[in-house]
This record gives C-alpha cells, structure tokens and sequence, in this order.
C-alpha cells in the first residue's frame, strides 16, 4: 500500500522561503533534529518508567552518521517512533502547521534573527540542508509496522510500508549540492559541540559519545561541591582566571528557570565582554544573546541560563513585554542581590578584598537598575585614597561633620588619579578631609547616580578648585595686600602666563601653593560628556580651555615678587604658574625645557 498526497498548506513551496528566511542559521537543523530524537528517546524511558512500555529499552543513544559517499547525514534514535498516522499526524499537519505559521508572521519582516525550533518547525529546517528527507521510523506499540516517508522539499510526499527491525526512528537527509559542507566531520562536530553538549541523552557522533547529560545546573546544590562549580566554569571558559564567586538559580514557580551565574574576576581597565551567558532551553543550547532576558549590568556575568518557560518564538520587541521575560530578568536581578548581601554580611573583609573585581558590576547594576539599588545599596562600598571602604551610610557619618559647606551640602571630595593629583589631594587632607578613589570606568556616572540618590551631597573632583573653594566654609580670608598691589600682581601673572589665561586671586593660607591651576567640576563633567559621546558632534573642539589659574595673595612668594627687580617679576611668577602645571603632570615640551633652564638660573642669581 502507498499512500501518496498532498500538504495542505496554501503556499505552493514553503522550502525556499524557510531556507531564505533562515538563511544564517542553517546549522540549526541538526540541533532540531538531535533534540527531537532526544525527546522520543526520553519519552519511552518514561512510558517505561510508568509501566506503560514494557518492551526492553535497548541502548537508547542517539546517534549521528556521516555517508559522504552517499551524501547523507542519518539521525537516529531509539524513542517512542511514529506510526504512519503519526507521521501523517505530527509530520504532515503539525509541522507544517508550524512551518506556514512561521512564514506568515516573517514573510514581511526583515528580522531572521529568528528562533525556529520553537514554531514546531524544528523538522522541516532539515530542508535549509537537504534536498529530500527520508523518515525510517517504527512505532513502540505492539504488533506497529515501521513506515516510510519521503519528501523532496515540494509540498508533495510519500507514505509507504517499510522493513525495520528497531523501534525507533532514522532521519535520513540527502545534502542538497550547496550544502556539501555539512558533510564534513569538523563541521557537524563544531555544531554539535555548540548545542548538544549537554543533552540528556547520550549523543554518538563518530564512534564517540559528545555530551555531558547531567550538566551540573541540572543537579541539586546541595549535592555539589565547590569544586564541580569550578570546574564547570573552567569547561565553559577554558582560559579564564577562576571566578570569584557563583550563584546557582534554581526556581519552578512562576516560571521555570535553573542556571549558574559565576562572577568572573575583572579587571578595572577591562573590557566589557557581553554573550558570556549561555541560554538553554531544556539543555538544549539555543542562544548566547541573552540580551532582554538578563538586565544589561549582568551581561557581565558568565554562566548558563536553562529555561523552557523563556519564549523563543518571537520577536525581540515582544520578548521585551512579555511578563515571564520579565519576572525571570527581576528574579536573576534579586538573586545576585541577595548574594551580595550575604557575601557582605558573612566576611566583610573578603568582600572587601572582591571589591576589586565585583565593584564594576555593582556599580553597573546601582546606575542602571532601580530594583537593584533598593536590594543592593547598603552593601555598595566607597573607597578612599587611604584604601578604606565605606558603605554609603558609613562614609556620610564620617564626613558629615568636617565637610559640610555653608549652605549645609555635604562635599565629597573625589580623585580620578592620586598620582597626578596629588598635591590637591594632599590639601584637602591637610584640612582633616577624606579623598575617594573614583577611577573606574564608569565612575562618572556613578558620581552621577550618588548625587541623584544621596540627599544634599555633592561630589566633586580633588583639583576642581582650591581647596578653601572646594567645601565653601562662608569665612573670608583677609588678604595680606592691598588693592594696589593686588593690582600689580595681577598684571604680573597676566604677562607671565599664556594669552587669555583667567588670574584669580585669592586669599589663601600662606601654605597653600603659590599658584594653583583648576578645572571646575561643571567644566570637566561637560568635558568628559562631550567626550564619551564622541565629541557633541565637534563640539568638543570648540569648547574653550577653561581651566583657572588663581593666585594665592598671602603666599610670601607674591612679596618677593612685588619686591624683585622688574626683570625679575614675571620670571618668578611665570616659575610659579610652572610649578603649578608641574604639580599635575601638565608641564611638557619647550615650556618644561624652559622651566628647568629658567629654574637654573633661578638658583646661581
Ligand atoms: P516540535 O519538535 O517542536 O514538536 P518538529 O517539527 O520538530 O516540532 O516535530 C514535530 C513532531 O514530530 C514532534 O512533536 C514529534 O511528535 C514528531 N517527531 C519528530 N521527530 C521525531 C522522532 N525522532 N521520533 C518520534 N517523533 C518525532
């Protein structure tokens, strides 16, 4: 008996589109079809289990073989099977069903980013390969007759009788000529390793078993030790430093999620590495994007996401709203919080010591995430140029009293480099205040968020402006000169330094530097925007040097020189607006030659 018929689909030959449509995905197919033989193969080691299979079991590997000569590539498995009527059932109809499904919500969209296994078009992808699928399959129930189905990709295909002695089902795919490189053992290996490696059910490709099937996020955590975490995480990045810590997800309501996130160790001037995250959906690999699915500040982490409950079938925008997607994003977000907080509240010290490495992604997490900032702020830590480390609440009540400017506004005082900074950092800690260390990579905005959340603080950089300027006190200092000669010294340091440089003077502790050179933190904060934005579209380029230059009129240096021979003046000051610049790392080429020539001389007159 031969049945022969015709799909019942409304588009004439859906091969062609699936095959543009999916066009960059091709290797997919062998995926669809492993884990297809995966699920029959797990289905009758169930109905087994429940008595409702009583045959013997068999070795029930699935296995995947190469006939070059042939030009095919076979899939088989010893699962449940099918009976012609389901073929006729899950093949013609449902898959289909799945496949005209798929063509009608992206026959218009330039999107092909799409996942497939999931329309139920999971078979019918062996077409992007294949110019004619074969299906050898024999059913488990008693007394089945195997059957045949042949299919060249037209709607067309053939059911007949067939000899088969196994239970189980063959996939036999005969490589289209454009397809040839699938025949290739490196190849197939290459896409099993991707997404099978940790089917749960034994995978045979090339007379060797290719997967792991129990996985450990699939093994309860009080059954691992620390040391199976390790050494997964050393087989998903082989070359990776160890992480620093992990945390195992593990939750079957609302939704159905397991997984191992691992903190990595980063270095401060990293780089961002995203895609480390692996999503699975049954242990089956399915993506690395897992963009949507993880908040942003997570990406940073590596490790494995499994969950069925995550929707592959549609599209980004759509997976953005969708209320699981949502609630499993919130749910990974609480649980790396709680792990903070329990790192933090178990050794301060060792958390202290991570801080290093964690404190970007905190960071990262507190800026870009409300929900994260509530769960995770108290255990956010400052650290000061003295490698101290605060939390927030810690560091206000150490700085409340001493550095709160006249209008009651708490001024945290910050440096973006020790080295250059220094003298600053040396003056503000002179008048008892404390520096932190903000250097990373996104401080700048982190400096942002704390002013937003901290109530009547600011921040502001070391060298932003002397320091008597920088936490403003209201008191006045009474300079040492009069008008006259406040007018003179000006004029001096106007002739003595570059064209349209801004003098300032003011009265400062005797002390202090002769000579300061400041960047107002509005300014530098604009600088820095244009910057990390590319310039403002050029912008950047107009922005005139704003630095400030302010005299100290109570340093004995401005004596002298209203004193000095007139040849003398502008040496002396133009020495001092040197020495400032010198300070901070900001003297270079001819004007530094000269500085030292000039200090010379300076020094035999
Ligand atoms: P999905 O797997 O998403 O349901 P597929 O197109 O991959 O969609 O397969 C359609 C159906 O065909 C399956 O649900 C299953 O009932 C049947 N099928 C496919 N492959 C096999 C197999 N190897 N053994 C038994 N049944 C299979």
């Amino acid at each position: 008996m031969e049945e022969k018929g015709t799909l019942s689909i409304h588009t004439e030959n859906i091969f062609p589109i699936i095959k543009k449509f999916l066009y960059s995905d091709h290797e997919v197919f062998l995926r669809e079809l492993v884990s297809n033989a995966v699920d029959a193969t797990q289905k009758i080691k169930q109905l087994a289990s429940i008595g409702d299979y009583k045959g013997e079991l068999g070795e029930l590997k699935v296995k995947v073989e190469v006939n070059k000569e042939a030009k095919t590539i076979t899939i088989s498995d010893r699962g449940i099977g099918m009976s012609a009527d389901e073929i006729k059932k899950y093949i013609n109809q449902i898959a289909f069903s799945g496949a005209t499904e798929f063509i009608d919500k992206y026959k218009d969209k330039a999107d092909n980013q799409q996942i497939i296994g999931h329309f139920g078009l999971g078979f019918y992808s062996s077409f992007m390969v294949a110019e004619r699928v074969e299906i050898q399959t024999k059913s488990y129930q008693e007394d089945a007759e195997a059957a045949r189905w042949n299919c060249d990709g037209s709607t067309a295909f053939e059911i007949t009788k067939t000899v088969k002695k196994e239970r189980g089902t063959d996939i036999i795919l005969h490589i289209a000529e454009d397809s040839l490189e699938f025949l290739e053992n490196h190849k197939l290996q290459g896409i099993l390793d991707k997404y099978c490696k940790f089917l749960p059910v034994e995978v045979e490709f090339d007379g060797k078993v290719i997967n792991k099937t129990a996985p450990i996020w699939t093994i309860a955590p009080s059954e691992l030790k620390d040391q199976d975490y390790l050494d997964f995480y050393k087989e998903l990045h082989p070359f990776a430093e160890e992480p620093l810590f992990w945390i195992h997800l593990n939750v079957d309501y609302p939704f159905n999620l397991t997984g191992i996130l691992y903190f990595p160790k980063v270095k401060q001037d990293f780089e961002i590495k995203k895609n480390k995250i692996q999503l699975y959906s049954r242990q089956v690999f399915i993506t690395d994007e897992v963009k949507d699915i993880v908040p942003e500040f997570l990406m940073l982490l590596h490790g494995v996401i499994d969950s069925p409950d995550i929707p592959l079938n549609v599209s980004r925008s759509f997976l953005q709203a969708d209320g699981n997607v949502k609630k499993i994003s919130s749910y990974i977000t609480r649980k790396v919080a709680d792990k903070l907080v329990e790192l933090f509240k178990n050794d301060r010290k060792a958390f202290e010591e991570k801080w290093e490495n964690i404190g970007l992604f905190v960071k990262y997490g507190l800026i870009s995430e409300d929900k994260f900032y509530e769960k995770a702020n108290s255990i956010a830590l400052l650290k000061n140029t003295k490698n101290e480390y605060f939390t927030f609440e810690e560091y206000k009540a150490k700085v409340e009293a001493v550095q709160k400017d006249k209008d009651d506004n708490i001024i945290y005082l910050y440096t973006t480099d020790s080295a250059k900074q220094h003298a600053f950092i040396q003056a503000a800690q002179d008048r008892a205040y404390d520096v932190l260390l903000l250097d990373g990579p996104i401080d700048s905005h982190f400096i942002n968020m704390l002013e937003q959340k901290l109530e009547k603080t600011n921040l502001k950089r070391v060298d932003a402006e002397v320091v008597d300027k920088l936490i403003d006190k209201g008191e006045v200092k009474e300079s040492v000169l009069g008008d006259k000669e406040q007018d003179r010294l000006k004029e001096v340091f106007e002739t003595a330094t570059p064209k349209d440089t801004v003098i300032q003077l003011e009265a400062l502790a005797p002390e202090d530097m002769p000579v300061l050179v400041t960047l107002p933190e509005f300014m530098r904060r604009m600088q820095d925007m244009a910057a990390s934005n590319g310039g403002f579209g050029g912008m950047m380029g107009q922005m005139p040097n704003q630095t400030q230059v302010t005299v100290n009129t109570n340093h004995p240096l401005m004596t002298k020189i209203l004193n000095a021979k007139k040849d003398n003046r502008g040496k002396l000051a133009k020495q001092a607006y040197d020495l400032a610049l010198l300070s901070q790392n900001m003297l270079v080429g001819e004007e530094l030659t000269n500085f030292v020539k000039r200090s010379v001389e300076l020094a035999v007159s």
